[in-house]
């Protein structure tokens, strides 16, 4: 009876929309994808673990959640995506860019070698870039659309705990928001990014080699904001809000959802 409430309370924001989410198959993009479904939307999970991928679909619902194999840095395959779930769905409302990864941190520029560069521009930057080419496409003759893009606190601040490679993308995917948003709003398409603060998702557990509970752990000393952890559901909500008519006149803004860590400390 308890549940039956809670869940019959929960907000159905995104009622009829149809979403497609890049690296949707774990972490932060996992969690939005199941939370858009909760709030009455249709998800396409796109990336590149498709066992991954596939069984979240699975057990969101076949009606609900469809997965579709795609490599965020092939314009192919991110116009098929962008294209599959046009013909399944008739129409896409919202995307959200949010696959992303890192190069290993060295102790130096002078140890990075120029591919492990290329790659993290390749998947973090050039993909959001194809993801809004391409979504572009199909919302422009719709006259609506939005498109929320993943940055981080490392495209607000440089750190010595991330790569140049990730700062850079990331400071890339903040000015990529805004020059789209110029460009998309006279066709009524909003462009937004998030930028959270370290969140213990296996991205996360992979670059640092630590459980999810010593990142929390560790982000809960750095952070400002004492007495809470940001957890993926949280940047799943700002998410959520952006993609939203919550959200209407709100574009080419980057909320950053860091428990004030970038504005000083
Ligand atoms: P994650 O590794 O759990 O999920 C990322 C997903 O992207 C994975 O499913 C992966 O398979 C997919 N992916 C990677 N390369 C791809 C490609 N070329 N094409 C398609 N899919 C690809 O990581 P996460 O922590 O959930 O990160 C999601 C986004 O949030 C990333 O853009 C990341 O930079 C950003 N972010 C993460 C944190 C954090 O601390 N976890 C903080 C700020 C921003």
């Amino acid at each position: 009876m308890g549940s039956f409430a809670a869940v019959s309370s929960l907000p159905r924001r995104l009622e009829g929309k149809i979403a497609l989410i890049t690296g949707g198959a774990s972490g932060i993009g996992e969690c939005t994808a199941r939370l858009f479904c909760r709030s009455g939307a249709k998800v396409v999970i796109a990336d590149v673990q498709d066992e991954l991928g596939e069984s979240v679909c699975r057990d969101l619902g076949s009606e609900k959640a469809s997965f579709v194999h795609c490599d965020v840095t092939d314009e192919t395959h991110v116009r098929d995506a962008v294209d599959s779930a046009v013909s399944r769905h008739g129409r896409l409302d919202i995307l959200f860019n949010n696959a992303g990864i890192t190069d290993p941190l060295r102790p130096s520029i002078l140890d990075t070698p120029k591919s492990d560069f290329d790659r993290v521009v390749a998947v973090n930057l050039a993909g959001v870039f194809l993801g809004t080419k391409h979504a572009a496409r199909v919302m422009i003759p719709r006259r609506r659309g939005s498109i929320v893009n993943a940055a981080s606190i490392s495209g607000v601040v440089g750190s010595a705990s991330s790569t140049h490679a990730y700062v850079c993308s990331k400071h890339g995917v903040v000015g990529l928001t805004k020059n789209a948003a110029v460009e998309l709003g006279r066709f009524g398409i909003r462009v937004n990014c998030v930028s959270p603060f370290g969140v213990a998702t296996p991205f996360a557990q992979k670059y640092v080699n630590m459980p999810a509970e010593e990142i929390e752990e560790a982000l809960g000393r750095l952070g400002n904001l004492k007495g809470v952890c940001l957890k993926p559901e949280d940047v799943a909500d700002g998410v959520a809000f952006l993609a939203s008519d919550d959200a209407k006149y709100v574009s080419g803004h980057n909320l950053v959802i860091d428990g004030g860590f970038t504005v000083g400390g």
